[in-house]
């Protein structure tokens, strides 16, 4: 490569965003290109609100990824002068069949550094008396987790790449004839070519279509329904100063945020959704996800039995078959570089990720095998 080697990042996502500030700062020339913007709505980081979190089962690279990232969220919060964080905690509610995923979290969580309580389920009821912990028997407490704006976090990273002498430029890569005509340069939407040494494809949810060959299933996208209820009024017991994030992992992975800058307090159930099309589909909530919500939430949550919903947001989860992220060269073009499946858990790890992908591109390396295309049997490596 040349001295200053020029590197094109399609899809300014949490991951591509962070991608391209940290080959930035690895001395190369980055070009930075979204169809829609950063954050737009129609992107996985599109919207209001993400969980930063540690617990994350057994035997996996996460839990030591989001300690990474988030000292470098909060590092860059205070760079930037602008607020991307809340610190509410976040408590994983085990109840009593079966808690592996959390027993299996606790070691990580020590090797990682992360600070957490074991609580009974009686602690928790005395610090969070608004949650009716019927069938918990314990929960992990985790006092320095909490969330992460979506949106703003992304037009930040944004912003500081630019800052920082980054080229950013909202337009689309033109689909190829072939996926392998990327590594020769990129037809754009406003008729203009562009070339580079090396082309880094972090498009999210619309890889499995600019990648159809490489690609094809291995990402699906799912559509994944976000609800907002209003809370009681004058009751602030559900707001970011008296709730922290929370997960309650049943028969169903159901989380939430807390209240927060005038907004209500968000519910979602991790649960796959139907098939989706991140560009055509239509962003409207099933009723039948509705009603399973609300019978939760007044379960729950009796206090807000009841409540009204005052919002709703559509995004799209971009699963891998195994939930594991996707990083690694194109196995046909050496200098095309493809990033994403982040399964619904990808955004915390941002900074991680950028970071990681800039070391490979930069330094030629290979990434980790459990990222690598190989482990589906679709790549030569
Ligand atoms: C409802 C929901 C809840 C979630 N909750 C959490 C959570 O609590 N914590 C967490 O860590 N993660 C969470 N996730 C997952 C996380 O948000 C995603 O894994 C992550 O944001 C994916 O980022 P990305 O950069 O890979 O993709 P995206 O954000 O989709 O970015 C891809 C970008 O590529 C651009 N693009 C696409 N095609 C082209 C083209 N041809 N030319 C130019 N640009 C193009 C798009 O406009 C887009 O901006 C959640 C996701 C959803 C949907």
């Amino acid at each position: 490569m040349p001295s200053k080697p020029h590197i094109i990042v399609v899809g300014a996502g949490s991951f591509g965003g962070w991608t391209a500030l940290h080959l930035l700062r690895r001395g190369a020339r980055v070009t930075l290109l979204d169809a829609w913007g950063p954050g737009n709505a129609r992107s996985s980081s599109g919207g209001e609100t993400r969980v930063m979190r540690g617990t994350y089962g057994p035997n996996q690279p996460y839990t030591k990824m989001a300690a990474h990232a988030l000292q470098s969220w909060k590092e860059h919060e205070r760079r930037w002068n602008c607020r991307l964080f809340r610190q509410t905690g976040v408590l994983w509610m085990a109840t009593a069949g079966d808690d592996q995923f959390e027993r299996g979290s606790l070691p990580l969580l020590c090797d990682a550094g992360i600070r957490f309580e074991e609580l009974s389920s009686a602690e928790m009821a005395r610090r969070w008396p608004q949650i009716n912990l019927e069938d918990v028997r314990w929960g992990i407490y985790e006092p320095e987790s909490g969330f992460l704006g979506a949106r703003i976090a992304c037009q930040a990273v944004v912003q500081g790449f630019v800052a920082e002498g980054g080229e950013y430029k909202q337009a689309a890569v033109v689909l190829g004839k072939s996926e392998f005509e990327y590594r020769r340069g990129l037809k754009l939407s406003d008729g203009s070519k562009l070339t580079a040494d090396q082309y880094v494809f972090a498009c999210g949810p619309w890889l499995q279509k600019m990648f159809p060959e490489t690609i094809g299933d291995l990402i699906r996208p799912t559509k994944q329904d976000v609800f907002f209820f209003g809370t009681p009024a004058g009751d602030d017991r559900f707001s970011e100063d008296r709730l922290p994030v929370w997960a309650d992992h049943r028969d169903r992975f159901i989380y939430g945020i807390p209240a927060t800058d005038g907004r209500s307090f968000k519910i979602a159930d991790d649960t796959r959704g139907a098939e989706f099309d991140p560009s055509s589909g239509e962003r409207t909530v099933t009723a039948e996800t509705l009603t399973m919500i609300r019978d939760y939430l007044g379960f729950r949550f009796p206090a807000m039995k009841g409540a009204p919903l005052v919002e709703t947001q559509v995004c799209q989860y971009e699963n891998t078959p195994d939930n594991h992220f996707i990083i690694d060269r194109h196995p046909q073009a050496e200098n095309v570089w493809i990033v994403g499946g982040g399964s619904g858990h990808g955004f915390k790890h941002g900074p991680a990720v950028g970071e990681m992908v800039a070391e490979l591109v930069m330094e030629g390396k290979s990434a980790d095998s459990m990222f690598r295309l190989g482990r589906f049997g679709r790549a030569k490596n």
